[in-house]
């Protein structure tokens, strides 16, 4: 054994030099990649080729282009000409705290691996929860993902609203929820993990305009208790992925509240709009729910990955995971809000809410603000843009930062027009200059855009257009492209 080997890995100077020397190589992309030094958000090449390529480099590859390599064969968030997914291009100073996280390691599950991160996080959810509009019996916590987050507001319902001890002793009814056909398919996968089968998961058809139809509650809810489901929650999503529409969470709350449902928000996308002066609007209700779930990393410019879950009552924070049933907590039980491991799903997590405390101090909420404002501002005049050009058609106009469109021409039917958008996508995507994504909806292939970028502009979107415009032609007469 090579004890020179341990020296070496635990070698502060060797540390500090290779530290020095990524700092500056991700401050050169930065300037690369906002500034647009380089033309492209992404250099595609097949899932193939990557492994060839990562498999040889492990034998013959020069070490010290390890990085170099990973930063020129990943997508580019930070360039404006990235309007693909829903991750922040992250404000660089978060990675700064996402490397103190990381060599630090504290485990966060109890308070002593970890204790400024954990009071830090009591400070962040607090601010959240104000946001919201809650009120003081309020809490929270943060934990890995809008999909674990989702998972476990769930079984906070669960544990909260069903008379009998699911958590010990199993179902004994058959179990629902009730949501939207346009939800995010966490909800979906949360409800088949909870056993709810798919008969418990009631899904609301959506309006044309993709918005959970709320009129329709009352009569699936009938239609759920005749056939004997005992419906504990309803979802609203806020907005939903693939289209950005808000439901209408007013309306979603005041059914919850007469037919004494959890009411959970999955804000995972635009629950930040609670920071938005003009948008806000968008969330209206949202302090009626009893859990919201809220990403750092989607608009809120922190690294993957980081989600807040809010509770009204922060009593259902603690009670999720506990042995004793709902009613038999105690006060005391619900003291120690600062043993993280109590309240959330995993036990090792990272100091994630350093990223908010540093953003928030640094900047100042307004910082959400912006972004968020800026991001929607944008995604309605892509709208504005896709309405005056009679070669695209839009799926609605956007109410967030999240537009669907596709490309249309009059000899073309919808199957043709599928796979000629379908084609426009795939020669977008190994093209490189731009990222875009696509969704199908109703049986339609969409474009997908989201522009995540507050740098991307007018210009860029123009250019974009342009691009499909030439694309449509190519592949329009060569099909087989
Ligand atoms: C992205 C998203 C999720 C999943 O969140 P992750 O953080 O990716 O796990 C859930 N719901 C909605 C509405 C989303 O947009």
């Amino acid at each position: 054994m090579d004890k020179n080997l341990l020296k070496a890995v635990y070698s502060p100077e060797d540390f500090r030099e290779r530290g020095h020397k990524l700092i500056d190589e991700l401050a050169n992309h930065l300037e690369d990649k906002i500034q647009e030094k380089s033309d492209n958000a992404i250099a595609w090449s097949i899932p193939e080729n990557e492994l060839d390529f990562w498999e040889n480099f492990l034998v013959k590859g020069d070490a010290s282009l390890l990085f170099p390599e990973i930063l020129n064969r990943t997508t580019h968030v930070h360039h404006p000409k990235y309007i693909g997914h829903q991750v922040s291009p992250t404000a660089p100073i978060t990675a700064l705290s996402g490397m103190l996280s990381a060599l630090l390691n504290n485990g966060m599950a109890i308070y002593e691996m970890g204790m400024a991160p954990s009071a830090i996080e009591r400070v962040v959810i607090d601010k959240l929860c104000e946001k919201i509009g809650y009120g003081r019996d309020s809490g929270g916590f943060l934990t890995s993902g809008g999909t674990l987050a989702n998972l476990t507001a769930l079984l906070s319902a669960r544990k909260a609203k069903v008379s009998h001890d699911v958590w010990n002793e199993g179902h004994q009814d058959q179990l629902g929820i009730m949501v939207s056909e346009e939800a995010h398919y966490c909800i979906d996968r949360a409800a088949k993990i909870m056993g709810l089968g798919e008969k418990g998961i009631i899904k609301i058809s959506a309006t044309k305009n993709f918005q959970m139809d709320t009129s329709l509650l009352q009569s699936y809810l009938n239609k759920a208790e005749r056939e004997g489901i005992t419906v504990f929650a309803i979802i609203g999503s806020a907005p939903s992925t693939a289209t950005g529409v808000y439901d209408n969470l007013e309306a979603i709350a005041q059914f919850a509240i007469t037919h004494q449902l959890w009411f959970h928000v999955d804000g995972a996308h635009g629950g930040a709009a609670i920071f938005s002066e003009k948008y806000k609007h968008t969330v209206q209700g949202i302090q009626e729910a009893d859990s919201v779930v809220i990403d750092g990393h989607k608009m809120m410019m922190m690294p993957t990955i980081t989600t807040a879950l809010l509770f009204k009552n922060d009593l259902h924070a603690t009670a999720t995971f506990s042995q004793k049933a709902d009613y038999l907590l105690t006060p005391t039980d619900h003291e120690d809000w600062y043993n993280s491991g109590k309240r959330t799903f995993e036990c090792t997590k990272t100091m994630m809410s350093i990223h908010w405390y540093l953003l928030l101090k640094t900047y100042g909420e307004e910082i959400f603000d912006e972004f968020v404002t800026r991001l929607y501002d944008m995604g309605h005049q892509f709208g504005k843009m896709l309405q005056n050009d009679p070669q695209f058609e839009l799926v609605i106009q956007p109410v967030s930062n999240i537009v669907c469109f596709r490309y249309i021409h009059p000899n073309l039917d919808t199957l043709a027009l599928n796979e000629l958008n379908k084609n426009i996508r795939q020669n977008l995507l190994e093209d490189g200059e731009f990222y875009i994504v696509q969704t199908k909806l109703k049986g339609i292939h969409y474009l997908r855009t989201t522009i995540m970028n507050p740098f991307t502009t007018q210009e860029h979107l123009q250019q974009l257009l342009k691009k499909i415009k030439k694309y449509s032609k190519q592949t329009n007469e060569n099909p087989s492209n």
